[in-house]
């Protein structure tokens, strides 16, 4: 076994590029493998036996919680049945019809077809074709450009990581392109001025947004996308009248709202949707992970009634959509998805995510919230963060190379719990299965509040 171990290591690290990883510490063997073997419930398991209770639920998508076997049975099911049919030209399966209808009971008023991928990026590349299609067959070709967030997480392709509003995805690709543009976060924590309340913020936000829509022009911006609660920027709630704000300004100059619900979808915030739970009218949704809770990739763009007539209306123009992925509603997919939304439902895990959330945000603003280098603890249903400043009373970040937030990170997954160090500033986040009980959450708060201990005194 130890042979077998030291030869994946060496394979590792001389055959596999992975993605979001410092290339040359990992090639030279400066960073740990990590050689992940199973997984029960809440738990992970890696090759040399050591267990952890992953609180981000892999990337916040396993959101049933490891080692299901309804899920499980149904893959294995729909791989014997029928592994692959594609779903061009009016093909489907059954679990792909189901699994579509399934969506659209679930979703906000007003959705009318789902679009699959696999993919949370190209949902979200889904998305930028269709409103660029959808203004092209409105006769208004110059209305193209799309307004993100800073701090936005959309993807990682080309148009994708474009959207992303975070420098580490655009450093040395190119990135952002045209027709792209960004505007302000609505990051209440580090606003520009203190003495704003939160509804003042969100007015300024708002502003922001329509100072940048006169000055390209509003002919010219056809879209804004935003996640209903920034997950990769920093776990960030918006702030008090933030969406109704947004919303007023964007229905002001006929701008369409794509809600990004890639994270929230589904659950997390102890509402199926993020949309319904702000109070956000998006014309297209984006879905993915908790769609299959990782089980097998799948992703979606939920298209509205308003925005499904006029594709309607192309097709009727220009003859069938030129947009296909070989492995869109994939059969095993779907089949994937059919169980998990089922399980969701059957496990109650939905309002699980609210009571168990609200209890675990509670429990570790009290376990860490007091603390002299803890700036904020935020969230919202199953999503939370601890902002870590060198200095409570001016906010002031610590400086990036004593990487605060990766060594509470290390001290907290020695303790056997896995939390992420968000990618731009010194950000603990947590985003745990919905299955999470309280007993659970508070192991997760008291290995936090021992990590921090350790790492900042
Ligand atoms: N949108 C959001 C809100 C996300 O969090 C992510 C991934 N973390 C994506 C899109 C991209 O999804 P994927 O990594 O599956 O392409």
């Amino acid at each position: 076994m130890l042979d077998r171990r030291n030869e994946l290591a060496a394979w590792d690290r001389d055959h596999f590029f992975h993605p979001s990883t410092h290339m040359g510490m990992h090639a030279r063997g400066e960073t740990p493998t990590r050689v992940i073997g199973g997984g029960e419930g809440v738990y992970i398991t890696d090759v040399n036996g050591k267990t952890s209770l992953d609180a981000f639920a892999g990337l916040y998508c396993v959101n049933v919680g490891y080692g299901r076997q309804k899920i499980a049975d149904a893959i294995a099911e729909q791989a014997k049945n029928l592994a692959y049919y594609h779903a061009y030209v009016g093909h489907g399966t059954e679990a792909s019809i189901t699994l579509a209808k399934m969506i659209i009971d679930r979703a906000p008023e007003g959705m009318s077809r789902v679009y699959f991928g696999l993919s949370g990026s190209d949902a979200n590349e889904t998305n930028i074709k269709l409103i660029w299609y959808y203004n092209n067959i409105l006769g208004r070709p110059e209305k193209k450009k799309i307004i993100s967030r800073w701090r936005g997480y959309h993807g990682s392709g080309v148009m994708t990581g474009s959207l992303t509003g975070l420098a580490l995805f655009h450093n040395a690709f190119d990135l952002p392109r045209a027709p792209i543009l960004h505007t302000e976060a609505p990051y209440f924590f580090r606003r520009p001025d203190r003495s704003m309340d939160e509804e003042q913020f969100s007015q300024y936000c708002a502003d922001k947004l329509e100072e940048t829509i006169l000055a390209e022009g509003p002919e010219t911006v056809a879209a804004f996308i935003g996640e209903p609660i920034l997950g990769t920027g920093g776990i960030v709630p918006p702030p008090a009248g933030y969406w109704q704000k947004i919303q007023a300004v964007l229905d002001k100059y006929d701008i369409l709202l794509v809600a990004d619900e890639v994270v929230t979808g589904f659950g997390r915030l102890g509402t199926m949707f993020g949309s319904d739970h702000y109070g956000m009218k998006p014309a297209l949704i984006t879905i993915a992970k908790g769609l299959t809770s990782a089980y097998a990739p799948l992703s979606g763009t939920i298209v509205s009634d308003k925005v499904w007539e006029v594709l309607v209306k192309g097709s009727d123009e220009l003859g069938a959509i030129g947009h296909g992925w070989t492995y869109s509603s994939h059969p095993i997919c779907a089949a994937a998805g059919v169980a998990n939304l089922e399980l969701i439902d059957e496990l109650g895990l939905v309002e699980n995510a609210g009571s168990t959330g609200a209890y675990f945000r509670a429990e570790l603003a009290k376990a860490v919230g007091d603390h002299r280098h803890v700036g904020e603890v935020r969230g919202d249903g199953l999503m939370a963060a601890i902002e870590f400043v060198e200095d409570r009373d001016d906010r002031a970040f610590f400086d990036p190379s004593k990487k605060i937030g990766p060594q509470v990170a290390t001290a907290l997954l020695e303790r056997g719990v896995i939390g992420r160090a968000m990618p731009q500033g010194d950000i603990l986040g947590f985003a745990p299965p919905l299955c999470l009980t309280k007993e659970e959450a508070d192991i997760v708060v008291k290995a936090t509040a021992e990590a921090v201990k350790a790492v900042l005194g």
